[in-house]
């Protein structure tokens, strides 16, 4: 086994591994990203490929090797992979690994259960008679042939168990059908004549679906697997597997709300398209696609008044780093129409016209009103103010500000005046960012142990005082991630010497202030066991800490 990880390890650079999933930049002898496992808007995710190492230096500070970054970024257990890596190395996985094979997680079961599924839906469709119409269904509908192949569409039968008999005649326990969602509570097919888009992971396994009817107008258009240990509709990106690579290179993401706009974008030959199906955008879905850009654009039906799903869709993408875009779409009428009826390249086009969020939001502000007549002036004012009032660069602002006061011919001094009335709902996401933080002090200490491996005689600079007081240097010297740390420190040729002294300085005063704590807790435990020599002398030892910081 471990020689298979080693072989493995051997045969993979760990940059070309991690450099599929998030863009990789060059930084000296590493390379850095923005982290894929937090938000952050400057990049501190470094890898190193001297070490095949990888680290997360801002908040998450989570690192190691090829192994752990893949178990990671796809959600999978270690032998998964160990599986995935061993394949992309050419390496046989023999003897001891199959003991793994044969401990099936879970996991693997209910994957399997939906890949035998996949394989039924994709049978009916293509065999059954009710299912050759709702493949001709398709077809009329401008879906191709090798669409409907590549994107695994099928169709469920009007039956109530058959999907069931043939997965238990193939073996699986009744409780796992059920687990993976295929089967309700009592055991009937949970779809039933419907259309049947299977829902990918980013590795292109089924691990949901979506049915759809179309010959019926009393039922649900859309059902979805419910959540399950494989799927959960918060995480799950539509088209993941096939956009991904195409997200990255061309450093875009375009975000559409169906199923259908999503295959039919990518047959158009826009490829880095996703869907969000059946719920609203999460912080989890945007930490999946910020894995491969920064970059969206949203190709939502949205106004101003309404859509508030739509709206805080991207105020979360805006508040975790995205630069937005939006696609106006004339018409009300969604991707999957505007390609249909104006083809391909009405909707290149449209994409290429796409605008930067504030923009959109004040062309549509302004859309079908009057800019002289007051009660317009204010239903203006009242639309945009809040948006303007949540950017964050104060030149962007002001650039809107300014072009409000003139589009209306009223004074910036006026609209701004009205911005301070707008009160906004709590920043929950800003709370949250804050908490992840790494303790200052924790920061000042690996600086202090990075800069000594560059230079371990800095040490000898430390009086006697200072060197009792740093008990961490002994601690965890030859840590791995200092190692890495101090190579990039290394590489930002910084001054080492003002560096330290501003390092040495600082914690000196935050663990004095903690020593200062821990003493006045003491003082008042001495003073309640009446052991009042003792608390002369931590008196003592309190001034003493307090005087040395008036020197400074
Ligand atoms: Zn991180």
């Amino acid at each position: 086994m471990n020689s298979e990880i080693e072989q493995i390890k051997s045969r993979l650079n760990i940059v070309d591994i991690i450099g599929e999933y998030i863009k990789l930049e060059k930084a000296g002898i590493n390379y850095r990203a923005p982290c894929p496992f937090h938000n952050e808007k400057t990049p501190s995710f470094f890898v190193s490929p001297s070490r095949q190492m990888w680290h997360c230096f801002g908040g998450c500070n989570e690192g190691g090797d090829i192994f752990k970054f893949v178990m990671k970024i796809e959600g999978v257990e270690f032998i998964d992979a160990l599986k995935l890596l061993a394949k992309k190395a050419g390496v046989q996985l023999k003897e001891s690994s199959k003991k793994y094979e044969e401990i099936k997680t879970q996991r693997e079961i209910l994957l399997s259960i939906c890949k035998k599924a996949t394989a039924f839906f994709s049978t009916q469709l293509e065999k059954s008679k009710s299912g050759l119409e709702a493949k001709d269904y398709l077809l009329k509908r401008g879906f191709k042939e090798e669409t409907i192949k590549d994107w695994k569409i099928g169709y469920a039968p009007s039956t109530w168990n058959s999907l069931c008999d043939y997965l238990i005649g193939l073996g699986y326990k009744r409780e796992d059908i059920i687990n993976a969602g295929m089967a309700s509570e009592k055991f009937f097919d949970r779809f039933r004549s419907r259309i049947i888009f299977p829902i990918c992971d980013a590795s292109g396994q089924s691990i949901g679906f979506t049915g759809r009817v179309f010959n019926s107008e009393d039922e649900a258009k859309y059902l979805n697997t419910p959540n399950t240990l494989l799927y959960d509709k918060s995480q799950a990106l539509y088209g993941i597997d096939k956009a991904k690579i195409e997200i990255r290179k061309k450093d875009s993401c375009i975000l559409v709300e169906g199923n259908v706009d999503c295959i039919m974008s990518h047959q158009s030959g826009v490829k880095n398209c996703l869907a969000v199906s059946g719920t609203a955008l999460t912080t989890i879905h945007l930490g999946i696609i910020k894995r491969f850009s920064n970059n969206l654009t949203f190709a939502f039906d949205m106004d101003l008044a309404g859509n508030n799903a739509t709206k805080k869709g991207i105020d979360i993408a805006i508040n975790n780093g995205f630069n937005v875009k939006v696609i106006a779409m004339n018409n009300e009428k969604d991707p999957a129409d505007i390609i249909l009826s104006s083809g391909e390249e009405e909707w290149k086009r449209i994409i290429e016209g796409a605008k930067p969020i504030n923009q959109f939001y004040f062309d549509l502000a302004l859309k079908n009103k009057d800019v002289k007549s007051i009660e317009d002036q204010k239903r203006i004012v009242d639309e945009l103010l809040p948006i303007f009032k949540k950017i964050d660069n104060t030149i962007e602002q002001t650039h809107w500000i300014q072009k409000l006061a003139e589009v209306l011919s009223i004074r910036e001094d006026d609209v701004r005046q009205e911005m301070k009335k707008v009160k906004l709902p709590d920043q929950e996401f800003e709370i949250q960012k804050e908490k992840k933080g790494k303790p200052r002090r924790e920061l000042l200490e690996e600086t202090i142990l990075s800069i000594i491996l560059i230079n371990p005689l800095m040490v000898e600079k430390l009086n006697q005082e200072q060197k009792e007081l740093f008990t961490f240097i002994e601690d965890k010297k030859d840590d791995s991630y200092i190692i890495m740390k101090s190579e990039l420190l290394k590489e930002e040729e910084i001054d080492i010497d003002d560096e330290w002294h501003k390092c040495v300085y600082e914690i000196e005063n935050i663990y004095r202030e903690e020593k200062r704590k821990k003493i006045i807790v003491e003082i008042k435990e001495k003073e309640k066991e009446g052991s009042f020599e003792e608390v002369k002398k931590l008196l003592l030892e309190f001034n003493k800490l307090t005087k040395k910081d008036d020197k400074k």
